[in-house]
């Protein structure tokens, strides 16, 4: 668990600890959480279902308990690698609920067993992250996608047409609101489109504001994300996000995500099945995330800029030979995930100061917001 993490996770308890002190004291506050509690997690035995399966029909009253798939069943039952879909295959759409049951997590994942993320009073991220799930699933099954709803525990190489990852935030500053989607940091074209898709849905549905600017190293870096390095996590191939939808310490946002939460389904369900009615099953392409290889900054130095654009402002110098981990291209710029010394910074290079190496790209250790 990184710093980062440590610090999200455990800075509600303490805002939480305080503000119950005080509401004590003064007798002002109403105790949280909010009335409307998320439906406690379900532990059903596992319906596992495999490709092209149809799937049974959803519960449409909402937040009724859904059967969460059993890592152990699911991974033997799909391949490490996609494969093409048989005409009439129904869309394949993972919800994974963030946190839930992380104690079983891998071995390979075994620092984040202890990672629960955000809490208000007594309902966990992983009760607000299911409860909300549990509502999305109906919304796409009703259009005919097939909905797999995983816990913190991925599948090896979990191969679906669309994957998301459902968190909310927890702050230790009450003000700190609004909701925020990231893809991985080496970005499919699919990936992308699926983002921009929640995130064109989920602003007008719930009525919160976008935390623009707030997307972090660990969301990029998630760890379901990182296949490179885990098992279990998402084929390379598989269209991936995570949302964070609002944040659980904000009282304007507990009105919706406690309050309201089919609004909040709403906003994801319409963006998923947006990007499947918008793409193209047939190109391949969209789906490969970019391989460009690890770089380092020409003798004369590179700048890391804000923007892919000569006059954009300079975030850092980079010396000769500083290592660069290029994650996305445009205008003769990377984009790039550059270290120097203590500094870590993301940022845009011109193409002609970089050198590239044969050195395996490093990313931050991935994370579990
Ligand atoms: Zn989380």
């Amino acid at each position: 668990m990184s710093k980062q993490s440590d610090r999200r996770s455990v800075a509600p308890l303490l805002l939480l600890a305080l503000t119950l002190l005080l509401s004590a004291c003064v007798a002002a506050r109403a105790a949280p959480p909010a009335p409307v509690t998320p439906a406690p997690p379900t532990m059903s035995a596992a319906t596992p279902t495999v490709r092209g399966a149809v799937a049974p029909p959803g519960p449409t009253g909402g937040a009724a308990p859904t059967a969460v798939l059993a890592p152990a069943t699911i991974a033997t039952a799909l391949p490490a690698t996609p494969t093409p879909r048989p005409p009439g295959t129904p869309p394949r759409v993972g919800l994974q609920v963030g946190h839930l049951r992380s104690d079983e997590l891998p071995e390979e994942l075994a620092r984040l067993r202890a990672s629960t993320g955000a809490r208000w009073g007594s309902v966990t991220e992983a009760e607000l992250n299911l409860a909300i799930a549990n509502r999305v699933k109906p919304l796409l099954e009703a259009q005919g996608v097939v909905v797999d709803l995983l816990p913190a525990t991925v599948p090896p190489g979990y191969d679906a047409d669309a994957f998301i990852a459902i968190h909310a935030d927890g702050s230790i500053s009450p003000a700190a609101r609004g909701w925020k989607l990231a893809t991985p940091w080496r970005t499919s074209a699919a990936s992308r489109a699926l983002m921009n898709a929640v995130a064109a849905a989920y602003g007008p549905a719930t009525g919160l504001p976008q935390d623009s600017g707030g997307v972090t190293f660990n969301m990029k870096g998630y760890y379901a994300f990182s296949y490179r390095r885990y098992q279990h996590a998402i084929a390379r191939t598989t269209p991936a996000i995570i949302i964070e939808m609002g944040f659980m310490t904000s009282a304007a946002d507990r009105a919706v995500l406690f309050g309201q939460p089919e609004r909040v389904a709403r906003g994801i369900a319409d963006g998923v099945l947006a990007y499947l009615r918008e793409r193209d099953p047939d190109d391949g392409a969209a789906l490969l995330p970019p391989d460009y290889p690890v770089m380092r900054a020409v003798a004369a130095g590179a700048v890391v800029r804000a923007a892919p654009r000569d006059d954009a402002r300079i975030l850092l110098r980079a010396g000769e030979g500083a290592r660069i981990v290029p994650f996305d291209k445009l205008d003769g710029y990377y984009q790039a995930f550059v270290r120097a010394g203590d500094a870590r910074v993301v940022g845009w290079v011109r193409e002609d100061e970089l050198i590239a190496t044969d050195e395996q790209p490093v990313f931050p250790t991935p994370a579990n917001p």
